[in-house]
């Protein structure tokens, strides 16, 4: 099994011909100061490191940074990859033998998604076989978990045994958006780094270099997570979200199911993000209604201020406390609806029932 990894690891390094691979991600620019900060001290790093940051800013990226780094036969002085070595061409193109990347997605041989899934004890048992291997390029062996509480009981349990009594010379980089969800066997096991937050100006600079016509307003509604907001820019999906809003606005006038329909309309591929970005919306709405009859400000959809002041006064606030739990728990849930649809629409009349007998 090892030795036809690295014999396709060699053939696509030395073939021409070979199919060319996504680019390699860049590291986003207002994480570079962590990573370089990070690198300055490798001689000092544990053998299990948790990265933890709220979705969409780009832990991924550094996870995948600090492993090339760590396999890189000539780092620079600064500790970090040259990006040139055999060991940096084979981590880029996604074939390095000393490297594992347990993600809860299923790619097929070209590279596409073919499913999402929780990670199973299967996938972490490619983990604990490979710390039973010796380096095959000599160096250091490292292992990738993203996002790690996507692991389940068992899957976290089997991790354990390795994060208990690591190989020498492995190194586990785990990422997580909500480290709230691991086991605390598994955190208590890993130093954690956190990624310092990012600072707004920077990435509304970005934001607008990426061509995002308003990247305050986008990076609002992303709840200031920069590479949501990237996607989310996507003028179609903006539509979509002002007829959610809109019709969230009125629930007097909402028609469920006809509101819901709409993620069946954006394709069969589609509904599943369609689902996760209308449900994202509801958050994002009930967040800012309660925090309107709270007398607090709007934060994640301040181009409908007005519209959640008119609504916020006719709100069960006790009811959307508990609604937007539940609607928490559907986010945690995400990659089970069987049908996105007829799930809105259960979500959708309970926001109605928030408004009583009201405007
Ligand atoms: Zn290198």
């Amino acid at each position: 099994m090892s030795d036809a990894r690295t014999t396709a690891a060699d053939r696509a390094l030395r073939d021409d011909e070979a199919p060319p691979r996504p680019p390699w991600p860049e590291l986003a620019p207002w994480n570079a100061a962590f990573v370089r900060a990070k690198l300055a001290t490798r001689a000092q790093w544990p053998h299990a490191l948790l990265l933890t940051a709220p979705r969409g800013h780009g832990k991924r990226v550094v996870a995948l940074y600090l492993a090339r780094a760590l396999l890189c036969e000539h780092p620079g002085p600064d500790g970090a990859a040259c990006a040139a070595c055999d060991s940096c061409r084979y981590v880029m193109a996604g074939q390095h033998p000393d490297l594992r990347v347990v993600e809860p997605v299923v790619v097929d041989d070209d590279g596409e998604v073919k499913a999402a899934t929780d990670i199973t004890i299967d996938r972490i048992r490619e983990i604990t076989e490979f710390a039973g291997y010796t380096s095959h390029r000599g160096g250091a062996r490292v292992a990738l978990v993203m996002p790690a509480e996507r692991m389940n009981v068992n899957a976290a349990n089997a991790l354990l045994k390795t994060l208990e009594e690591p190989p020498p010379g492995m190194m586990l980089i785990l990422a997580s958006d909500q480290p709230g969800r691991l086991p605390a066997t598994i955190v208590s096991r890993c130093q954690r780094w956190p990624l310092p937050p990012p600072p707004a100006a920077d990435v509304q600079a970005w934001l607008a270099a990426q061509g995002v016509a308003d990247p305050a307003t986008a990076l609002a509604e992303a709840g200031g997570a920069p590479l949501l907001a990237l996607e989310r820019a996507d003028a179609d999906l903006e539509a979509e979200r002002r007829a959610w809003l809109g019709a969230l606005a009125k629930p007097r006038a909402l028609q469920p199911a006809v509101l819901a329909a709409r993620i069946d309309a954006a394709g069969k591929d589609e509904r599943r993000t369609r689902y996760a970005a209308a449900l994202d919306w509801m958050i994002g709405w009930a967040t800012d209604l309660a925090a309107v009859a709270a007398g607090a400000p709007v934060r994640r959809n301040p181009d409908h201020a007005e519209a959640l002041a008119a609504l916020a006064p006719s709100v069960a606030r006790i009811s959307l406390s508990r609604y937007h739990r539940a609607l928490l728990r559907q986010r945690a849930l995400l990659q089970h609806p069987l049908t996105p649809r007829l799930a809105a629409v259960a979500l959708l009349i309970d926001y109605q029932a928030l408004f009583g007998d009201g405007p």
